[in-house]
């Protein structure tokens, strides 16, 4: 059994998405559906009741800061009771696409982070450019989780673990430039990394140009197992493990 921890395969993000979760039902690949906002989320909670092979992350992340009211955020406390949910995410910072309203997206992180905190769920956390924020508010609160599409440094990484996260690794570890990344999974302990594709997006390398799925994870399994000399069924039976552990699957 693989598991990927972290993909967006619904209808609004993937047509014939179904298709392609029934597909990895047939592989043994369970999916963590990630939603990001109210539509979302509740494509993931359906798909997530219609198949054992799909569980649910749900959340609201910083593409949604303007939008969300109290009101909603009453309603993903109401959804995540539902025992499907495995983890509240997609939730975090971004200050690569939006600047000026760090402190908006500060506030909802921390809203999500304090349901996670009360209910006893992990998170699945998106950063970028925004490392440190992440960090900082985080180890606030009683709270683990998995900070997925990694592409900080070792030495973060290591500050991550500590804390007891887990880190996430997709596509990019796939990409000829990425010698970096694959340096960094050599030095972190590989009890805390989590294999995901972010489908539809961030296709390997050789897929590159076409729509992501989670059928395509074992090329990310198959470049950890070179790099870390270990045999694909090992960096399975290890990561698999990991994301049982943290989302107690
Ligand atoms: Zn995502």
């Amino acid at each position: 059994m693989i598991i990927d921890t972290h993909s967006h395969m619904y209808e609004s993000e993937y047509e014939n998405a179904e298709k392609v979760i029934q597909k990895c039902k047939d592989n043994d690949i369970k999916i963590i559906l990630n939603g990001i906002d109210k539509k979302s989320n509740l494509e993931v909670l359906e798909l997530s009741k219609k198949y054992d092979n799909v569980y649910a992350a749900i959340g609201y992340d910083h593409s949604v800061v303007d939008e969300i009211t109290e009101e909603d955020i009453g309603l993903l406390e109401e959804q995540i009771k539902d025992n499907k949910v495995t983890a509240i995410g997609e939730i975090g910072l971004d200050y690569y696409w939006i600047k000026d309203n760090k402190e908006k997206q500060k506030t909802l992180f921390r809203k999500m982070l304090n349901l996670a905190e009360k209910y006893n769920l992990p998170i699945i956390v998106h950063s970028r450019d925004a490392v440190q924020d992440v960090y900082d508010i985080v180890k606030e609160y009683n709270v683990i989780g998995s900070i997925h599409c990694y592409s900080g440094s070792k030495e973060m990484a290591r500050e991550f673990i500590k804390i007891g996260f887990y880190i996430g690794i997709d596509g990019p570890i796939t990409y000829k430039n990425n010698k970096k990344q694959r340096e960094m999974i050599k030095e972190i302990d590989i009890n805390h990394i989590l294999v995901e594709t972010d489908s539809p997006y961030l296709a390997p390398e050789g897929k590159r140009g076409e729509k992501n799925t989670p059928l395509n994870i074992i090329y990310i399994i198959d470049e950890i197992a070179q790099e870390l000399n270990m045999s694909e069924e090992k960096i399975i039976e290890i990561t698999t493990n990991n994301a049982k552990e943290l989302f107690n699957i």
